[in-house]
């Protein structure tokens, strides 16, 4: 064989992300002796980490604030003997912190329990860091070269054997194949949520806000789930509890049900006997079983991970055959099993109780700043408008049913490359995360559906990402 048909056998592979979905792209991979794996992100060298996971880049005193919204051992089957594993060093780390974590852990911990417990979002950095540079020196040692590009794709381009990908430092990189894992759509945006008291996302703001909350400001938080309890947690980081002022608006004025793990351990096992023709028929089936589920004493802890469990074997398809039916329930779904982090949510009860942390029933329409603080305009509970005078605000209302993607998403879409599901407003790919372009798959949370499968569970979810990409 001339070198000329080698070079030709010789295949480069391109990952675009450097999140979960990123690295899960990166561990199957399946590239031979000589092969060329690029991958391009703005942390690529800590690949596996993204948005989610990433590490504070220097000591604050919110570093490990955040937890995960569910238990180690749910998030991902390898992640609860790595910290059992690592327990020690986890220790060693939070150590003497204002916020103790560790003491809220102690009683899980004293029952042998670590891998129920929701530990701080970085540890599942490390370990889904650590698990990458293992698949990676995997690949190197099997003689593919492997290239960590530290940058932003700003464009991709069809070529006549594959792929050109433009990156924000002005490089060209080419390859055969490429994989797509930008990421979820940026929250949506309000009238005046990016101002002197206001901030149109938690994350990348939080030296500015901690200025306020240490001013003894009240912090008023757009939206009640995940990134609230996140707001709370960097509270609590930073002053004793009695002296945090937090209030919480959204339009049910409900906290998301904690996810806990009973001991001993309960596990729900949904009995659905399908195909139903209707979304109605499936939903009040879904319906019948958790009301049995609760009664006998299972929490949403477990009606999550079971029915999780159940739809990743099952499939909506085989439920629901009739497509247009299998859309309708993926909403309905998310509402029914909302869940969020145990220790915040019972954390903002108790402090509820004392007054630190308040809860609006409403609908926040914009944000006028003022001279000192701020004043949020909203529809309350009773239809009323009405002004409610604050410190500081943070939009932490979710991506809205507008989804405002990545640039590069979006040049996907209006090229027609991936299309948007009319239903959800997610985004659809055909089988195995593959695009209208032969060699370019996309997964992202913001997927709704793969092939002719309808995700029944949002994809904001590691296990779920991980899972539907080692199915490609
Ligand atoms: C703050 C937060 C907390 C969460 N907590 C949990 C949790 O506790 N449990 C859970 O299961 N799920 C959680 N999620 C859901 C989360 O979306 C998924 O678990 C998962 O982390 C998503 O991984 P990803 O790789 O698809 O996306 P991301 O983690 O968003 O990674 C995508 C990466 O691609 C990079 N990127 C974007 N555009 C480009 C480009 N053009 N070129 C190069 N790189 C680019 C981004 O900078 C980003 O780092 C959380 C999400 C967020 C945002």
């Amino acid at each position: 064989m001339s070198d000329h048909e080698k070079r030709h056998q010789i295949r480069r592979h391109m990952i675009i992300g450097d999140g979960v979905t990123a690295a899960a792209f990166s561990e199957c991979c399946t590239l031979k002796p000589g092969d060329e794996l690029i991958v391009i992100g703005n942390n690529a060298t800590r690949l596996g980490r993204g948005l989610a996971y990433a590490a504070e880049p220097q000591e604050t005193p919110w570093q490990f604030a955040y937890l995960l919204n569910s238990p180690a051992e749910d998030i991902d089957p390898d992640f609860g003997p790595w910290l059992e594993k690592n327990w020690a060093s986890l220790c060693e780390k939070m150590q003497g912190r204002r916020l103790n974590w560790l003491a809220a852990a102690q009683t899980f911990v004293d029952k042998g329990d670590i891998k129920g417990l929701n530990v701080p979002r970085a540890f599942l950095g490390d370990f889904i860091e650590e698990r990458t540079k293992v698949a990676l020196t995997k690949l190197q040692q099997n003689g593919v070269k492997v290239r960590l590009i530290n940058s932003t794709a700003i464009a991709i381009m069809e070529t006549i054997n594959g792929f050109r990908v433009k990156t924000s430092d002005n490089q060209h990189h080419c390859a055969d194949t490429v994989d797509i894992a930008t990421g979820g759509p940026e929250t949506q945006r309000i009238d005046g949520d990016d101002s002197t008291f206001s901030a149109s996302t938690l994350f990348g703001n939080e030296a500015r806000i901690a200025e306020h909350i240490q001013k003894g400001s009240e912090i008023f938080c757009i939206g009640m789930n995940a990134t609230m309890l996140d707001v709370l947690r960097l509270c609590q980081s930073l002053l004793p509890e009695d002296q945090i002022r937090l209030t919480a608006c959204s339009p049910r004025g409900s906290l998301p049900e904690p996810l806990i793990p009973q001991l001993p351990r309960k596990i729900m096992r949904p009995n659905l006997k399908g195909p139903y023709p209707t979304a109605e028929s499936f939903l009040a089936a879904v319906q019948e079983n958790i009301q049995s589920a609760r009664k006998n004493g299972l929490q949403m802890g477990e009606l999550r991970s079971g029915f999780r469990a159940y739809f990743t074997e099952h499939g909506l398809k085989s439920l629901i055959p009739n497509i247009d039916e299998a859309r309708k329930v993926p909403n309905t779904l998310r509402h029914w099993f909302r869940g969020g982090t145990r220790d915040t949510i019972m954390d903002f009860k108790r402090l509820n109780a004392t007054g630190s942390t308040k809860i609006i029933r409403g609908s926040v329409k914009a944000i006028e700043v003022m001279e000192s603080g701020a004043n949020v305009i909203l529809k309350n509970g009773t239809g009323m408008m009405i002004r409610h005078k604050t410190g500081f605000v943070i939009n932490c209302s979710g991506a809205g049913s507008q989804f405002d993607f990545d640039p590069l998403t979006r040049s996907l879409i209006d090229q027609k490359w991936i299309t948007i599901c009319a239903q959800s407003g997610g985004i659809a790919v055909g089988e195995g995360c593959r695009t209208q372009v032969t060699g370019l798959r996309y997964l992202s949370p913001a997927t709704t559906v793969i092939g002719d499968e309808v995700m029944p569970m949002p994809l904001y979810d590691a296990h779920l990402l991980r899972t539907q990409v080692f199915r490609t």
